[in-house]
């Protein structure tokens, strides 16, 4: 049995050569159910989760998965299961949150253009808490919680101008970024909500970015909630929870994030030094969850060598991993199979008809068409991005559990992609 070192989890490795994810062979999956095909480690979701839950141990808390990170109902109802809540950020992710299982009081619903529709159909099914991110907003919150004679707990969430040092699309709590309410107007904000008649306070929000791999900038947006809250709670408003958000990064390229246990250790310390141990702690973390959980397996179509470059053109592309053309980001591809024979340079590359439809850059593979490779840390924004672009239907997706394999989404048909589709008569 060989174990090449890969990057993420332990629960996806070389076994005798072959790549499995827990006790199945990713090959015998492909075979199976065709590429491009999102392959999810179910113990690897539950490790992570284990990991905050021992940073929490004898702490008043709760964990909602932000779902955003991959929203297939299969992946939300492990998390139903092991107890964990949702963060939405839509209608649509509060419908599947319940779909999946979960309960509409373990719900917070995050998002800077919460419709009227949508608050109302959030009251109705009773969620647990807003995490408002305007003033507007809260005014339009409470004439829709009033109009329904209900009142509607929020939190308000602050944009503590602190950079995360990630990557500019995923940095969200600095003046610049469109999220939150500005550190300086939370107080006005609170004191506007405390008179709304359609609103009760609940506690406090941040997050303030994704992919984040220091512990410092958590430890500077901790310290900034905290003076939020003795300054709220002197002008007479207490704040039950913190909600502290996401963002905590993983491992795609050798990075090395703080593990969530030690994380909350720190921040934990920090919370009691301030006084404020009491409170219920929330946080809404996604990528950490799934990020390292799923791989995406890929046949490799055509080898293409050119001049300047060497292009391996596989079935999947940007519209089923689009994190590459997005944010430039870096995915480790792996041969499901291990061989020895000669490696060359290559650029990996999708079907898609656009020049940024690529997966990964100036890559050692050995591979040959009809051979099958696996991209790495694929579990987060990749799914729950996807696309029908070019007409391409989204991949199936399979849960492993041990060595039983299940589907969990089937692969899109050109027929389920036209649908809703009508000719003009
Ligand atoms: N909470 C909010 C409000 C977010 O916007 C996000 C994602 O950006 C998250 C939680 C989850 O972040 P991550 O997947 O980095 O943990």
């Amino acid at each position: 049995m060989s174990s090449a070192a890969l990057p993420g989890s332990p629960h996806f490795a070389y076994r005798s050569g072959r790549l499995h994810c827990e006790d199945v062979a990713l090959e015998d999956l492909a075979r199976r159910h065709g590429t491009p095909l999102f392959v999810y480690s179910k113990a690897a979701m539950l490790a992570s989760l284990a990991a905050y839950r021992r940073g929490f141990a004898g702490r008043k808390s709760r964990i909602f998965y932000a779902m955003k990170a991959n929203s297939s109902l299969g992946i939300l109802q492990v998390f139903a299961r092991a107890g964990c809540g949702f963060d939405i950020v839509s209608g649509g992710e509060l419908e599947r949150a319940l779909a999946a299982g979960g309960d509409a009081r373990d719900v917070i619903f995050s998002g800077v253009g919460k419709t009227r529709a949508e608050m109302r159909r959030a009251l109705e099914a009773g969620i647990g808490c807003f995490n408002v991110e305007s003033e507007a907003e809260l005014e339009v919150l409470s004439e829709v919680a009033r109009e329904m004679g209900r009142t509607a707990a929020v939190s308000i969430r602050v944009n503590p101008n602190v950079d995360p040092k990630t990557h500019p699309y995923i940095s969200t709590g600095l003046r610049s970024n469109k999220f939150g309410v500005a550190h300086e107007r939370v107080l006005h904000a609170y004191r506007r909500a405390a008179e709304l008649p359609g609103i009760s306070i609940a506690g406090i929000d941040c997050h303030i970015g994704s992919q984040i791999t220091e512990t410092d900038p958590y430890l500077d947006a901790m310290d900034r909630i905290l003076d939020l809250v003795e300054e709220v709670e002197r002008a007479g408003i207490r704040l039950g929870h913190i909600d502290f958000g996401g963002g905590l990064g993983i491992s795609y390229a050798g990075e090395q994030p703080p593990r969530a246990d030690e994380l909350w250790r720190s921040l934990l310390e920090r919370v009691d030094e301030r006084g404020f141990g009491d409170r219920e702690l929330m946080i809404e973390p996604g990528r950490s969850l799934v990020g390292n959980a799923g791989v995406c397996v890929t046949e490799v179509l055509y080898l293409k060598p050119g001049e300047q470059k060497n292009f391996c053109i596989v079935d999947a592309a940007m519209n089923d991993l689009p994190r590459p053309a997005m944010y430039q980001a870096y995915h480790a591809v792996v041969p499901l199979a291990e061989s020895s024979r000669e490696a060359h340079t290559y650029d990996i590359v999708g079907p898609v008809c656009e020049s940024g439809d690529w997966l990964a850059r100036d890559r050692e593979l050995a591979a040959q068409p009809g051979e099958f490779l696996a991209v790495m840390s694929a579990g987060a924004y990749c799914m729950s991005m996807a696309s029908n672009y070019n007409t391409r239907g989204r991949a199936a997706e399979v849960l492993v559990d041990g060595g039983q394999a299940h589907v969990i989404r089937e692969r899109e048909t050109p027929a389920d992609l036209m649908l809703k589709e009508k000719l003009a008569p």
